[in-house]
């Protein structure tokens, strides 16, 4: 099993330990309603048709359809793409909002592909996974790689083949074609409140020292959202490059230079003196107050997590920490606001598109972004009351995962087992 899939497994069953689960829930809830494998071809612009493998995982449908990201990356494994679907299920819970878990992704490198390649890609990818996803059934959604413009690729090759649109189908698509206000930023800003939340009675964000790692949907956002919040970044990265600047990095300027077609490292070039070009272990390593990984899995493991001088850490990726990495942690007193928490923005925001595209309403981005920080902050209190009430202590991963899986293991109970 690879290192990804044993990380949600052990989360997993680690939570399930303290609840005293029994048996055939753990074999039920640690299986896979449905996973589905595809190999299909695409014309290149060099005259070669390639064969690419996709997935389309579903964990957990009893609280509701099911709905997880598409991933465009060379890494895409189909473990992954299961641990991925795994948080989906928990995330949904965490925050209450009626889905299970899925997650999908195509092996390929989409940094070396042209426009036209992937949306070749991404629309024959959609018919093959068609039967499964549907607006009632599995709604995919943007990912590491993909982005709104593959979500508008997505809803009209599948409504193209319905024969009528469907906005239903995917959330993050560009607002024009029924996007949500607020969508875009929608995983950042969710980082944002809880961070906001956690750290209301001690002062705020304002002039927190900050590291992120990633510049993309998730990493960018929030370094832009968390600098016009007051805070100091002073470290960011991408794949590519790691930057410092103790004084404050201009994340919005950097962010703004990407969405205009750049990269971090041209807008290094552009700028230099803004910041200087320092390893990727720095970013993971700074003397900061707070670290947000927010790029990939499995980067804060038990060979660098002693090495880590944040205090504060908040998952902005999905499964950054290796359980190793989180026992570090706890036994040092760092305090972990995990993934299934405080990435949850962009699912929330998700299912606000959905249910403006099944009514056909346009809610204003206050509105979105109201009750956004509403869900978050309710989920944020129930995560911390539960650890309070834990009568051997817990951490806040624990805690947001035992009320995961409870939430869905009700579900399961009030539906019961089909025949
Ligand atoms: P993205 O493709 O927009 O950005 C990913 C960023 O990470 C890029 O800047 C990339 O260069 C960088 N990166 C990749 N490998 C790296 C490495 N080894 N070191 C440093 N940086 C690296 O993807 P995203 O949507 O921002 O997703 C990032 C993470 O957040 C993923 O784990 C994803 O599952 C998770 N997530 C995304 C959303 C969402 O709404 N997009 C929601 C919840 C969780």
């Amino acid at each position: 099993m690879e290192a990804v899939l044993e990380t949600a497994m052990s989360q997993f069953h680690r939570a399930a330990d303290r609840i005293r689960l029994g048996d055939d829930m753990r074999e039920l809830l640690t299986s896979f309603k449905t996973v589905y494998q595809t190999e299909f071809p695409v014309d290149l612009d060099s005259g070669r048709a390639k064969v690419f493998s996709g997935y389309r995982v579903h964990h957990n449908a009893a609280r509701g359809p099911v709905k997880g990201g598409i991933r465009y990356s060379p890494m895409v494994s189909l473990d992954e793409v299961k641990a991925l679907a795994m948080w989906m299920t928990w995330k949904c819970a965490v925050v209450n909002v009626p889905f299970g878990g899925a997650k999908g992704g195509v092996i390929c490198d989409p940094a070396s592909m042209s426009a036209r390649e992937l949306q070749d890609l991404t629309r024959r990818f959609t018919s093959e996974i068609g039967p499964i996803i549907g607006p009632d059934r599995d709604i995919p959604a943007p990912d590491m790689g993909t982005n709104p413009q593959t979500m508008a690729w997505i809803m009209d090759t599948y409504s193209m083949e319905a024969g009528y649109t469907i906005p239903g189908i995917v959330t993050g698509k560009p607002v024009a074609i029924g996007g949500s206000e607020g969508r875009f930023e929608a995983t950042g800003r969710g980082l944002l409140y809880v961070l906001q939340e956690h750290l209301a009675t001690s002062g705020g964000v304002r002039d927190r020292t900050v590291s992120v790692q990633g510049f993309g949907n998730v990493g960018g956002v929030a370094a832009k959202l968390l600098t016009e919040a007051g805070a100091t970044v002073t470290h960011v990265s991408d794949a590519d490059i790691g930057l410092r600047n103790v004084e404050g990095i201009d994340a919005p300027a950097a962010f703004a230079h990407i969405g205009a077609g750049g990269t971090l490292k041209s807008w290094h070039e552009q700028n230099r003196g803004a910041a200087e070009e320092v390893g990727h272990d720095d970013i993971l390593e700074a003397d900061v107050d707070v670290l947000v990984p927010a790029a990939i899995e499995g980067v804060l493991t038990g060979e660098n997590a002693d090495r880590v001088r944040a205090n504060l850490i908040i998952e902005g990726a999905n499964g950054p920490t290796t359980p190793e990495a989180d026992q570090i942690f706890a036994d040092r007193g760092v305090t972990l606001l995990p993934d299934t928490l405080a990435n949850a923005g962009g699912v929330t925001v998700s299912y606000f598109e959905w249910v403006q595209a099944r009514q056909y309403l346009h809610w204003s981005e206050e509105q979105v972004n109201a009750e956004l920080r509403r869900l978050m902050v309710n989920a944020y209190h129930s995560v911390t009351t539960r650890c309070g009430s834990a009568d051997e202590g817990c951490t806040f991963r624990e805690a947001a995962q035992w009320i995961g899986v409870e939430r869905v293991i009700e579900a399961i109970e009030l539906r019961g087992i089909f025949p």
